[in-house]
């Protein structure tokens, strides 16, 4: 085994470069693979190579002379004193988080003293035969001190007016912000929520949700207590050439709005010099074609970065899956398991699901099924995923 590190800019120095066999899924698993990665991707690839019973070749690093060792496992050299066996922690809390976490805003405005934010739009984002109602409502920021800011995957808590039935002022409902940093006119300084008014029936009566109703119902002028920001589970990694694997049903699609606008949006893109150069994919469900959240924006970013985005959808009181039922998410990662799991043998492979937590058991098994397939354990894989902060779920 030879190992090489190279010197990079930045606080965590080395690069290794990884010559793995039989790594990788289809006429690559038999070839040989040559893999460069930074000091902080090390472990996975390390864990990733060893699930699938890879063989490592070379582990080089210009620290050291090459050094040749046989073809074994996945294991790195247990010589602790090496940069190699350094640059390959055993414990996660010596890997650099790839989402970093230190200037994420959490809190500005609390519950007993929150932001008064001004609505400056509320417009429905269904088309003509849609089931329910969801709206697109977006809040001016401007002159909170301290400044109500937020980066993309955070959510907000909204308090709305009125009182419960005990005469108590309502609490806070938290939702999913649905805008860049910058805003939707990347003014610096407006939030925008993507809210479906909850309505069920109750003893034969319609009940609507208090906050989602409220909110659907606001006129632009309005005062709204707004209270965040909160959330740092569902980060964008900072790496430009990252691949992000996105997973929504339903309203749930708010946080990848934000990641899609941040990469693709032109003018979103000028303004916030990330120059996303990786893969994305969106797998989104919804009852019905008219339902679709911001599906012209999505196609469009299909049709300008056609090597960068991918973009599918499972509509599931339109579609059937192969049993015959209705066509969820989990039937399309199904449907596309091998190359999803080709995706997430990439350290640099995120996952974000958002939505119902009703999908979490059925994309569980799907990628139960396509790990199986290849010999692997999903449910040994999944935890490390989520160790590696590569794993990202945010469900109601
Ligand atoms: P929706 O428009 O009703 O669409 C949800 C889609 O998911 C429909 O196609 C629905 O199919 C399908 N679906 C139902 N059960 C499913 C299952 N077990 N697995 C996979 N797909 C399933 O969605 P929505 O009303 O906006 O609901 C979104 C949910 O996400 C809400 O519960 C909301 O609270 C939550 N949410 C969470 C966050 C967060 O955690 N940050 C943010 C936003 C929204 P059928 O109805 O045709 O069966």
């Amino acid at each position: 085994m030879r190992v090489s590190t190279g010197r990079v800019t930045g606080s965590d120095g080395r690069m290794f470069t990884v010559v793995v066999e039989s790594f990788g899924v289809g006429r690559q698993r038999r070839a040989e693979r040559v893999l460069t990665v930074p000091f902080e991707r090390l472990q996975s690839l390390m864990q990733t190579i060893a699930l699938q019973g890879g063989r490592i070749r070379v582990l080089s690093s210009t620290d050291l002379e090459p050094t040749a060792t046989p073809a074994t496992t996945a294991t790195p050299p247990a010589d602790a004193a090496s940069p190699a066996a350094n640059a390959a922690p055993t414990s996660s809390s010596t890997a650099k988080a790839p989402v970093s976490h230190a200037d994420v805003p959490v809190n500005l405005y609390k519950p007993k003293a929150p932001f008064l934010g001004t609505v400056t739009g509320n417009y429905s984002l269904l088309a003509d035969g849609a089931i329910g109602r969801v709206n697109h409502i977006t809040f001016d920021l401007a002159g909170g001190d301290p400044q109500l800011h937020y980066v993309e995957g955070q959510s907000i808590g909204i308090i709305p007016d009125g009182e419960d039935a005990n005469g108590k002022p309502h609490k806070l409902r938290l939702y999913s912000i649905a805008s860049t940093r910058h805003g939707d006119d990347l003014a610096d300084h407006t939030v925008s929520l993507c809210v479906r008014q909850l309505q069920y029936e109750k003893d034969g009566e319609t009940i609507n949700g208090v906050c989602s109703t409220f909110l659907c119902d606001i006129e632009p002028g309005a005062k709204v207590k707004i209270t965040g920001p909160v959330g740092k589970e569902m980060l964008l990694p900072d790496d430009e050439e990252a691949n992000v694997i996105m997973l929504a049903t339903g309203t749930g699609i708010a946080p990848m709005r934000t990641y899609l606008r941040r990469m693709f949006e032109p003018a979103e893109r000028d303004k916030n010099g990330w120059h996303f150069r990786g893969k994305a994919w969106l797998f989104m469900g919804a009852p019905k074609t008219a339902n679709l959240l911001y599906d012209d924006d999505f196609n469009r970013y299909q049709a300008e970065f056609p090597e960068n985005f991918r973009y599918t959808k499972a509509i599931s009181r339109e579609e059937q899956n192969a049993k015959g039922g209705r066509m969820y998410i989990q039937d399309r990662v199904l449907e596309n398991a091998e190359e999803i799991f080709s995706w997430i043998e990439n350290p640099k492979t995120h996952v974000y699901m958002c939505g119902l937590r009703g999908m979490e058991p059925g994309i569980d098994e799907a990628m139960s099924a396509a790990a199986t397939a290849k010999g692997l354990d999903w449910a040994t894989l999944r935890p490390q995923l989520k160790k590696a902060e590569r794993w990202h779920v945010e469900t109601y």
